[in-house]
């Protein structure tokens, strides 16, 4: 094989990405790709847990099941969730032997908590910080691979199908690479970024369904977007740090501009009302006040538990100037969480022949409309090997050569010009957060159409601008695309 040549090119190096090089085969030559440091992405930032009836005789399958039905309004697609639950075991297990650290009790049985929406005990943690321990030990066993070369800080520019699989065009520290492959797997996360305010980590612009979308692959539930209710209020900073749903579940109330609770005037389930729910009522209550002032108070607490229960968060606030045992902690709803995306079947395949989506980016309709806490990790992990699973039975059909499409990067051309992002992400926020604004939508459509075309169309030069401003007006526009037929269908 050329140097250039490769089985499979994985875009992402989170969950997904990471779990998939893992589970193919041995013999396949792998290149996985991350815009920024390996470190850098959104399943480092998952605090709460991972989902899964993992020995635990108390619990059932069919009740995780049914939560995530419940979740998901009962839009969920059955046959994934039915996959989701019965095969969380198989990979929590894995990722235990992998190295992975789940808190436990004092009778050595892992200390499983409780998040909104589940009707059992199931999330298994690493104290408030995940994702972070599983990120750490999927990378750490990957890079003994030796048939995985990961490539880090390396920007996925486009990527083109071919007769006889992809074609991509990579940029590192300046030099641009032309790679190839029979298989190509997108796992490159959410897209928190093209709004304002967010829990996202920087590389979450939504590259990889831009680049789907582009190779024809169909995107679906774009619009289902899930905004956490209590992210912390430092509208200074684009990444709003998550005060976990699990800070409510020890007990913290919400509290408006006046200091008062006010979930009684919305929801029978106060505090421990669904994200969705919580949202709502926080837009809906400043409305009411007119004010966009907004706490989460645990004071009343026992602040050894507290900060033994949160250490992440309670470190990350004293860094901002908050106590959490001690002071009221500002916080308002941001975008999360993206539940649709490219649309995958249970193998993780789409439509374009050999291209494959696991992770956030992908829509295995396993969230419904809502997504049940905790099973986004699960589902990049359950999908991700699916991918890897399908293309090992593909793998010895693959042909033998390889069709190299050359790309043009446009070294000569202008930068794409300062300020398209910073308007589609004041766009987005103005018209479809929490309460979509059907006006808004309307308004900024054609807008957005615009800008697109001009990206689509000038020869601008191909860099890291470039790709997420495009990535930024795709999704916009399929956002808002979806928000307006719904609303002509309501
Ligand atoms: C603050 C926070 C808390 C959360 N808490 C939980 C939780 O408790 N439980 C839970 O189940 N879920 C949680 N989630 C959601 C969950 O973390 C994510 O859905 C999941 O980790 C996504 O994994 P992924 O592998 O799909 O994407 P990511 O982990 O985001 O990885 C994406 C990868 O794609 C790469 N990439 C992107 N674009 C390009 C490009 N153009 N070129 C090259 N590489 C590219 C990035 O560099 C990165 O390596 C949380 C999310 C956030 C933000």
């Amino acid at each position: 094989m050329n140097q250039n040549h490769y089985d499979v090119i994985i875009a992402g190096g989170g969950a997904a990405g990471l779990y998939a090089a893992i589970n193919l085969p041995a013999d396949a030559r792998i290149l996985l790709l991350t815009k920024r440091e390996l470190s850098l992405c959104n399943t480092a930032l998952a605090q709460g847990g991972i989902a899964g009836v993992y020995r635990s005789p108390e619990d059932k399958t069919t009740l995780h099941e049914n939560d995530t039905y419940i979740a998901g309004g009962f839009q969920n697609n059955h046959k994934t969730v039915h996959m989701l639950v019965e095969e969380a075991a198989q990979d929590i297990g894995r990722i235990i032997e992998l190295g992975v650290e789940f808190d436990k009790k004092e009778d050595g049985d892992y200390h499983r908590t409780l998040e909104g929406g589940h009707s059992r005990r199931r999330i298994f943690h690493h104290k408030d910080a995940t994702g972070r321990e599983i990120a750490d030990k999927l990378r750490a066993y990957v890079q003994t691979l030796p048939n995985v070369e990961m490539k880090s800080d390396t920007l996925l520019c486009d990527v083109r199908k071919t007769k006889t699989g992809f074609s991509a065009l990579t940029l590192h520290d300046g030099k641009y690479e032309t790679v190839h492959s029979h298989f190509f797997i997108m796992a490159t996360g959410g897209i928190g970024r093209v709004y304002e305010f967010t829990t996202n980590s920087a590389i979450a612009t939504g590259d990889g369904i831009m680049f789907a979308y582009n190779m024809g692959a169909m995107i679906r539930g774009l619009s289902l977007i899930q905004f956490h209710p209590t992210a912390f209020n430092n509208r200074h900073t684009r990444e709003c740090f998550l005060i976990s749903e699990a800070v409510r579940g020890e007990g913290a109330y919400l509290l408006n501009c006046n200091y008062e609770r006010f979930m009684q005037r919305y929801d029978d389930r106060l505090e421990l009302a669904p994200r969705d729910v919580v949202s709502n009522a926080i837009v809906l209550e400043s409305r009411r006040t007119g004010s966009d002032e907004f706490y989460l108070d645990i004071t009343h607490k026992d602040p050894e538990e507290v900060k033994n229960r949160f250490p992440m968060i309670y470190n990350n606030l004293l860094e901002q100037g908050y106590d959490m045992t001690k002071d009221r902690i500002p916080i308002y709803p941001c975008q999360h969480y993206l539940m649709g995306g490219i649309q995958v079947n249970p193998a993780s395949r789409t439509k374009v022949p050999n291209l494959y989506a696991c992770g956030e980016c992908s829509n295995t309709g396993v969230h419904g409309n809502n997504r049940l806490a905790s099973n986004s990790l699960l589902e990049a992990l359950v999908f991700s090997r699916h991918a890897a699973q399908d293309i090992a039975k593909k793998m010895p059909h693959a042909p033998e050569n390889f069709e190299e499409l050359e790309f043009n990067p446009h070294t000569d051309a202008q930068p794409v010009p300062h300020g398209i992002r910073t308007q589609l992400r004041h766009i987005l926020q103005e018209s479809y957060f929490v309460i979509p604004n059907a006006e808004k939508i309307q308004e900024n459509f054609s807008k957005v159409c615009e800008i697109l075309h001009d990206l689509e169309e000038t020869p601008y030069l191909i860099n890291q601008d470039y790709v997420e401003a495009r990535s930024t007006a795709t999704i916009a526009f399929l956002i808002l695309n979806e928000a307006l037929i719904e609303e002509k269908g309501a």
